[in-house]
């Protein structure tokens, strides 16, 4: 293997605002050392996520940020090409934290084997990892959707969003999804069956919004933050319910926004309309995996639950999709296919 290199893409400036490509660097290096109990693996699919704009800052928030000079985190799909775990064959394939680069090495402890038979294998980063277990656990265990009741949803065409207004769907209830353009909106009524779909950057977003709800909104999955959220704050029901999942809308803020503070108007309305708010991370649901999975899984099977998957080619092109998927270019759950899909 010695004539093979790994290719990595480091953090190498903190971004002030959005980030842009000279934040990141494509390097060469040797492969990864195969320590005991780990296994080597070629990255297939690497998963892009908005949870990786907030790795970049210095801070911390309920995870460490990536140090400058080191390769940035992320999810991906792999093929094991060697083994120090019996568990785990040359030929597998698994999900993990392998991060970006097209060699990864980790602990067998921290793979997940994925069946190619499940489907697609794109998928364990997708509807059927990460983010479909987010819009699962947050949705059923915050949400709590009950038939006829109104679940709104933005970035309603991604990886998230998509799902949650589908599950809110299969639950009884009526779906509403807010997406960034006509034809997203359009695929969220044609192809996930929402019962509406508002494009936030129309003129008269606010009109069409309370027009799509005229019951008022019972659970709001809070997905964006911003101009998003104070549009829908006034539409709230008494007792609705709010995940707050993410907050893509204001990621690259480095201060509060101008304007009236609007935080007395929100307290007041919390209180005299009884509102939940409950933030979480996937992670405080760590338990609920197998249920997540074997049930998304079969919503699939049985054409209950669909996915759109927006897959771009080259590790290289991970800094520019990355910046395009904090402005609304992805289309779907964004992938990149850092090597040849084997199964396909
Ligand atoms: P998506 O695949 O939905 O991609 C992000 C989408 O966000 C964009 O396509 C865009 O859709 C929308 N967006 C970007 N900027 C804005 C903006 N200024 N205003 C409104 N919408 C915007 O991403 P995911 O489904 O992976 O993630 C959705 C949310 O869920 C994110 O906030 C993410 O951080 C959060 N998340 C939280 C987790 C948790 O554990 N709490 C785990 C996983 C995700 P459009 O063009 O339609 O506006």
């Amino acid at each position: 293997m010695s004539d093979i290199k790994n290719r990595q893409i480091l953090l190498v400036a903190r971004p002030e605002g959005e980030p842009k490509p000279s934040d990141f660097q494509l390097v060469e290096s040797d492969v990864p050392a195969l320590g005991e109990g780990e296994v080597l693996c070629q990255t297939i699919y690497l998963s892009l996520d908005p949870y990786m704009r907030g790795r970049m800052n210095e801070s911390k928030n309920y995870a460490k940020p990536v140090e400058l000079g080191m390769v940035m985190e992320g999810g991906c799909v792999g093929k094991v090409i060697a083994s120090n775990d019996s568990k785990f064959a040359e030929g597998d394939i698994v999900e993990g934290k392998g991060g970006w680069q097209s060699l990864f090495a980790l602990p067998g402890k921290a793979l997940r084997k994925i069946d190619p038979a499940w489907g697609p294998i794109s998928t364990s980063v997708g509807v059927l990892g990460m983010p479909g277990m987010t819009a699962y656990t947050g949705l059923l265990n915050i949400g709590k959707p009950q038939p006829d009741e109104t679940v709104v949803v933005a970035a309603a065409s991604g990886a998230v969003g998509s799902v949650v207004g589908q599950i809110a769907r299969i639950k009884g209830a009526r779906a509403v999804g807010i997406a960034g353009s006509k034809e997203k909106c359009q695929y969220v009524t044609d192809a996930f069956g929402f019962d509406a779909c508002v494009n936030h950057r129309a003129d008269d977003f606010e009109e069409q919004i309370t027009g799509a709800c005229p019951d008022g909104i019972d659970v709001y999955f809070e997905n964006v933050a911003g101009k998003v959220f104070e549009t829908v704050l006034p539409l709230f029901n008494p007792f609705a319910r709010i995940p707050v999942c993410g907050t893509i809308a204001i990621a690259n803020d480095t201060g509060l926004p101008p304007g009236p503070n609007q935080m007395h108007y929100m307290l007041r309305q919390i209180l005299t309309k009884r509102l939940t708010f409950r933030g979480f991370i996937v992670s405080d649901f760590a338990d609920q995996k197998e249920e997540a999975f074997s049930t998304l899984g079969g919503w699939i099977r049985e054409d209950k639950l669909r996915y759109k998957e927006d897959i771009v080619d080259g590790l290289e092109n991970a800094p520019e999709a990355l910046i395009g998927l904090l402005k609304g270019e992805n289309f779907g759950k964004l992938v990149i296919r850092v090597s040849d899909d084997p199964t396909k």
